[in-house]
């Protein structure tokens, strides 16, 4: 059996509902994922799959939908405040933990038609979630997983929104002042 791992590093916020400590707050973090591809036989230029397709594929939907995004819970009461001031959201029906960030790659993963067995993501440095198949079977507990359902969703307004002084001086004004 051969395995590949890529790496990707992407700026994500976010916080979570009904939860006590810190995280229920607004905040940020720089997030890495490894992705763990496997195949039991390699292909005729002697990969499992080109590295460089594994960025295009994966790497790009991460930048488009990820990568400096609020990832928040679609019922989140600050949703409708944060895309009326024009941030574009992505939005899970579960909460947006490393547990569940790590599954959201997987699939997409799958989707993307990459062999992935594993996700590992590290929401900090010291705080790894995996999500993993079983020796290239899905395990039982993915079984169990009810796959997440995320969508980028598009701001209201353009942003981002700066806020406008309430009036403006005269351009005269200024030179009068110098
Ligand atoms: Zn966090």
């Amino acid at each position: 059996m051969f395995r590949v791992v890529r790496e990707f590093q992407f700026c994500y916020g976010h916080r979570l509902l009904e939860y006590e400590g810190k995280c229920r707050f607004l905040h940020g973090h720089n997030a890495k994922a490894l992705v763990v591809l496997e195949a039991a036989q390699l292909d005729s230029k002697g990969m499992v799959l080109d590295f460089g397709e594994v960025k295009r594929r994966l790497g790009q939907w991460i930048e488009e939908n990820l990568d400096h995004r609020m990832i928040l819970h679609r019922l989140d009461p600050v949703v409708p405040i944060l895309l009326e001031a024009g941030e574009t959201l992505f939005l899970l029906d579960v909460n947006p933990t490393a547990e569940h960030i790590a599954q959201l790659l997987w699939e997409q993963a799958q989707r993307l038609g990459l062999p992935v067995v594993e996700v590992a993501f590290w929401e900090t440095p010291h705080c790894q979630a995996v999500f993993a198949t079983s020796g290239g079977a899905i395990a039982p507990n993915v079984h169990q997983a009810r796959p997440i359902h995320g969508q980028l969703i598009p701001p209201r307004n353009p942003g981002p929104v700066m806020p406008q002084p309430a009036s403006q001086p005269p351009a005269d004004s200024l030179s009068a002042v110098v």
